[in-house]
């Protein structure tokens, strides 16, 4: 939706606000949204490329707009990144996504692990570890079912802070995954010298696989390259059975996507089958 009122700020899919006033009165809103709730949190699975059953989920952020509805992440992360809001915003989404995760694990057989998106901005804050500890802490979820999705703009200062970071995850039991792989300045080296096991494979990437001689090789470079590297690989955005089963010929591990799952509610993850899609 795009509309204008004297009260509110302009409104355009995907790229946040549109002039500086609105980015004021964007973050006024951010601000009584962090103070009243209105945010709430998705979860997506992640499916085993062979099976089809659910592997873990991925924390999506929603605000739930009084009267926008539920408004998607692109349309306000970027803004509460430039305002510093992500930090807050953040570590509610951590906290929040490890409470829910530990009490569906709890009250169900199967034990999901769940991902949860952190801005750079937050992974490389001082207090980030202490953060964590914290969520997990309060929520009583074990260490080994949280993940950490970071993109490659992390290293943007640098490598270092952001292995050593990586290394203290690691010994506690969390892993941290490469997000939207190949979209950012993506180097090999950095590949080689993080300690993480999971690459997720962007969209943009999977669906020009199929019609894309380029793209294909790639795609199939990085699933090879990752493996001899013990890691696992991820790719988002499957929503066709061609591209599930052109995925699955290439050896990927793992699946996301409309195809098996959009993002929902905890009350209708609960209710998912085990394995995806249904048909
Ligand atoms: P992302 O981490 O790459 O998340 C995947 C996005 O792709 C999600 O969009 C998801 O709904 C969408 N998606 C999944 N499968 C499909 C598919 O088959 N087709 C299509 N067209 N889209 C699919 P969403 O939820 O709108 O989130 C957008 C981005 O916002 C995320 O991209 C992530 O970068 C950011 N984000 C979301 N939640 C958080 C959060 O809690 N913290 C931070 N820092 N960023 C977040
Ligand atoms: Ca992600
Ligand atoms: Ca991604
Ligand atoms: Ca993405």
């Amino acid at each position: 939706a795009k509309r204008k009122g004297r009260n509110t700020w302009q409104w355009y899919r995907g790229g946040g606000a549109k002039s500086t006033r609105d980015s004021v009165l964007l973050r006024n809103e951010l601000q009584k949204a962090l103070e009243t709730n209105q945010f709430t949190v998705y979860y997506q699975p992640l499916v085993d490329a062979v099976s089809g059953k659910i592997r873990s989920v991925e924390a999506l952020v929603r605000w739930n707009h009084p009267e926008r509805g539920m408004v998607s992440p692109g349309d306000f992360i970027p803004l509460a990144e430039s305002t510093g809001q992500i930090i807050p915003l953040g570590q509610w989404v951590l906290k929040h996504a490890c409470q829910e995760i530990a009490r569906l694990n709890e009250n169900s057989e199967r034990m999901l692990p769940v991902a949860v998106n952190i801005s750079s901005l937050q992974f490389l804050r001082e207090d980030f570890l202490a953060n964590v500890d914290k969520a997990l802490e309060e929520s009583g979820l074990p260490p080994q079912f949280l993940e950490l999705e970071v993109t490659e703009s992390v290293l943007l200062d640098g490598a270092e802070p952001v292995i050593a970071l990586m290394q203290s995850l690691n010994k506690r039991g969390i892993h941290v995954a490469i997000d939207d792989f190949g979209t950012g300045f993506s180097s090999l080296s950095y590949l080689r010298d993080l300690p993480t096991h999971k690459v997720k494979l962007d969209r943009s990437f999977i669906n020009k696989t199929l019609t894309d001689r380029r793209t294909a090789a790639i795609v199939q470079g990085v699933i090879t390259m990752a493996h001899h590297m013990d890691m696992v690989v991820v790719a988002e955005g499957i929503e066709t059975v061609e591209e599930q089963n052109d995925l699955v010929r290439r050896n990927c591990d793992l699946l996301q996507g409309y195809r098996f799952s959009k993002p929902v509610p905890l009350e209708v993850l609960k209710a998912l089958p085990d394995r995806l899609p249904v048909e």
